[in-house]
């Protein structure tokens, strides 16, 4: 058996309550809902970050995630105000579940949820800042692997 409790949810051998399965994707709420609805997109197969997934996969986690959000604010049960999409890749970023997913969060007005930096309290980078940061990635775009 995986020790990985997606792997495991994805299996039917952990219990998990799904709203959507393909061949590709599962999704199911989360076990500690940052709001009521909020729910995990993941991928059938076992990999650690949405930068390794094969680009159909990939394409199907967005695809879900968006169709989620739609019905997340559409239905009467539910009724968002609003969404937010959030993936964290990495310990550094706050990943506790190494199985990538894509967090599909409904939002009220008023509910309490932050997201915050302290750089948005400060002042911004001039433009030489950015473009110099801009060239650097540019360069890492342009030599790293395109999957698609
Ligand atoms: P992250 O890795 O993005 O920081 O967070 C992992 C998310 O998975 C958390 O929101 C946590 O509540 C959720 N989670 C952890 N274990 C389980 C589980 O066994 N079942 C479900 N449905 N969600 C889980
Ligand atoms: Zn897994």
């Amino acid at each position: 058996m995986s020790d990985c409790i997606f792997c495991r949810i994805v299996a039917g051998e952990a219990p998990s309550s799904v709203v959507f399965r393909d061949e590709r994707v599962t999704a199911f709420l989360d076990i500690r809902p940052v709001t009521p609805g909020h729910l995990l997109v993941v991928p059938n197969d076992h990999v650690g970050f949405m930068q390794d997934l094969p680009d159909a996969t990939a394409d199907r986690v967005g695809a879900v995630a968006r169709r989620l959000a739609r019905a997340l604010r559409s239905t009467e049960a539910i009724r968002a105000d609003g969404i937010n999409f959030f993936a964290a890749e990495g310990e550094a970023a706050g990943q506790e579940v190494g199985h990538a997913h894509l967090h599909v969060i409904p939002r009220f007005a008023g509910d309490g949820f932050k997201v915050g930096a302290v750089a948005w309290r400060q002042p911004a980078p001039t433009r030489e800042q950015l473009d110099a940061s801009a060239e650097r990635i540019r360069a890492a775009v342009s030599t790293g692997p395109d999957t698609g």
